[in-house]
């Protein structure tokens, strides 16, 4: 029997280079839930076969993701996370209360991958990856539209407003479910 969440849980999704990482920080910080930084768990907890050295990227296999998984899951069940990744078709549907999609133009985009020192191949790919969608479709195509939330990220105003979003998603599923504690 798979288990329910205990509190809320957030996926925060996009492109390298939106700023899920940035916002999960300031949610984590202003909400007091608690950040997974998926890839960086991937790379402590060795959940890859192999380095792409053309892109400076791991590669996660299926063996890999399923590992992944199941080190992810008692601590999504226990709830209060905000995971973030730049992936998300994986993950159970079950886990999450709330998916925002992160949103970047193409100069700002361009800008934050060139100061982050990615080379001309990866940050093509990745730019390529936004202007067509790419993870925008995969959410749409893997959570049901009334969690999923698409949101421009180019400012530091987004970025407080996509805050404010969070803010208010888990009120709200805070305030359903003390109605239903209070209801059973
Ligand atoms: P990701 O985790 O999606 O790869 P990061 O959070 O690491 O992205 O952000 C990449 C860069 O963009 C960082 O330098 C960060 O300061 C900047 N950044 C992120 N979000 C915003 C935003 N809303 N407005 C301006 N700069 C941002
Ligand atoms: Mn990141």
């Amino acid at each position: 029997m798979l288990e329910e969440p205990r509190a809320f849980n957030v996926l925060i999704t996009g492109t390298p280079g939106t700023g899920k990482t940035s916002l999960s920080q300031m949610v984590s910080a202003e909400l007091g839930l608690t950040h997974l930084d998926t890839g960086a768990i991937v790379k402590s907890q060795k959940f890859y076969t192999d380095f792409d050295e053309q892109y400076g990227s791991f590669m996660v296999d299926e063996e890999d993701e399923e590992h992944l998984l199941d080190y992810l899951e008692p601590i999504l069940v226990e709830g209060g996370k905000v995971l973030d990744y730049h992936s998300c078709e994986l993950f159970p549907k079950r886990w999450f209360h709330a998916v925002i999609v992160l949103r970047v133009d193409t100069q700002p985009h361009f800008d934050r991958l060139t100061a982050r020192g990615y080379g001309e191949a990866k940050r093509e790919e990745n730019m390529d990856a936004e202007i067509e969608g790419v993870v925008a479709e995969e959410a749409a195509d893997s959570y049901d539209e009334d969690v999923l939330h698409v949101v421009s990220h180019n400012t530091l105003d987004d970025m407080c407003a996509a805050v404010e979003l969070v803010r208010r998603l888990k009120a709200e599923f805070d305030t359903r479910s003390s109605r239903a504690a209070a209801a059973a």
